[in-house]
């Protein structure tokens, strides 16, 4: 394939922009490369700027559930478009984003939204904060909730891909703040609650791990979870960022039937345009300004534009069907890519749950960020390297989740399979 545009685009970038790219996990480092620079897209699929076509994994990062370019939520925000960009002022947008959301996730009575999901999860601890009285937050190691401060400690997306324990510039009086504990480890929560159970603020945690690879939980610990923070007074919070529309309608809360106090919610709600939510019971969210006296706010808050998207791209979610066919979908590739490794004689794990999946190049059950780390990253980069060459577009790390749309269809599914067969054989 040539990539001679995305490559003088990248050399460009490359002068202007730290690493070439404004996110770090769209470089391809990782796994030896460099990144594609995308002319457009539409459906499941995604053609870079020397025209190449590929099959789309990725989903900008999970938002584009319903796929590229969908009419209606095109339709959406070119109405909400015709009407201006933005008031920073209160629109019936924002009420119609905010019903729909709290009627769909179980926890949510109240919303503010925000701008993305590090903005929804950095308020949300700070609401926790306030109305415990506490300081200290328990995260998990390899969950990854955005990069405020408190919350890059043994975090996992990017930060775990480029191989950074915790970050520069993060005061080590923060760091002390935040204790991470393995995931879906029961035991080891037991153990911190005893220990500072009354000193502990808020636990947050991704229901559904998506960024040490795809994790799923075991339904005991996130249970571990509510009774821990429900007898020691501790404020539960569920990053459903990323599998918030994903895992269920109503997320992996509603998948899983472990309601939280809190929950995040980015990525899907937006329909592609930026955005975040952090919303609670009545009680909790009253507590932020100009309620109460926890402040936080927003120039773009509300953005008529990504209210649009939000409300186009859960209309077409909130129906009868859609969640079915969307884990399907996610099935036939998962089993297509346990047989294309069992025919080639390598050793993966693969799993599903609802529209995200995961697949690690080990013999170890993967369940935690220390089993997510088994994997052989040289492989899953020659992998993803060979992948891309045959037109399938994944995210250039092995700890990242792979997305399936509405828009993949059966010939999508085989397609990918037929390649990974091919390329699985080589590795
Ligand atoms: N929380 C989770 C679970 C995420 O996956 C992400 C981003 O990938 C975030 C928070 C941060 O969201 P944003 O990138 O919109 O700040």
């Amino acid at each position: 394939m040539n990539r001679n545009k995305s490559d003088a685009l990248f050399e460009k970038a490359s002068k202007l922009i730290p690493g070439g790219v404004n996110s770090p996990v769209r470089s391809g480092k990782s796994v030896g490369t460099t990144p594609l620079f995308i002319q457009s897209a539409q459906g499941a699929e995604i053609i870079d700027a020397d025209s190449n076509r590929y099959i789309d994994f990725v989903g900008s990062w999970g938002p584009m559930i319903v796929g590229h370019n969908h009419m209606a939520v095109i339709s959406a925000v070119e109405s909400a478009l015709k009407r201006g960009l933005s008031f920073g002022a209160s629109i019936d947008l924002e009420i119609e984003l905010a019903g729909m959301i709290a009627d769909a996730v179980p926890s949510i009575e109240m919303v503010r939204m925000v701008n993305s999901g590090t903005e929804a999860t950095m308020s949300a601890l700070r609401v926790a904060r306030a109305a415990t009285g506490r300081d200290v937050v328990v995260k998990f190691d390899g969950c990854y909730h955005g990069h405020a401060d408190t919350l890059l400690v043994s975090a996992g997306s990017g930060v775990a891909t480029q191989g950074i324990p915790g970050s520069p510039g993060v005061p080590e009086d923060i760091i002390r703040k935040t204790l991470s504990l393995p995931y879906n480890d029961a035991d080891a929560v037991h153990r911190i609650f005893d220990k500072f159970g009354r000193d502990i603020a808020c636990v947050i945690v991704e229901p559904v791990a998506g960024n040490m690879g795809m994790v799923a939980p075991d339904t005991a610990f996130l249970e571990t979870l509510r009774e821990e923070t429900r007898r020691h007074g501790s404020i539960l919070i569920f990053d459903e960022v990323m599998s918030g529309f994903r895992v269920a309608y109503g997320g992996a809360q509603e998948r899983y039937g472990v309601i939280p106090d809190m929950t995040c919610l980015g990525k899907i709600i937006g329909g592609g345009m930026p955005v975040g939510v952090y919303g609670g019971s009545a009680e909790l969210m009253r507590h932020v300004a100009p309620e109460g006296n926890v402040y936080q706010a927003g120039t773009l808050a509300g953005n008529p534009l990504a209210m649009a998207a939000g409300i186009a791209t859960l209309t077409l979610l909130n129906k009868d069907g859609v969640y079915e066919s969307l884990e399907a979908t996610a099935t036939r590739l998962v089993e297509g890519l346990r047989n294309a490794a069992s025919e080639a004689g390598i050793a993966v794990q693969a799993h599903s749950v609802g529209a995200m999946l995961g697949l690690f190049f080990t013999d170890t059950p993967v369940r935690d960020f220390e089993t997510a780390k088994t994997s052989d990253l040289d492989r899953f980069a020659a992998y993803y390297r060979q992948m891309l060459e045959n037109g399938i577009y994944l995210a250039p790390s092995q700890f990242e989740a792979v997305f399936v749309s509405t828009t993949h269809t059966a010939d999508h599914i085989d397609q990918t399979v037929a390649a990974a067969k091919n390329v699985m054989k080589t590795l």
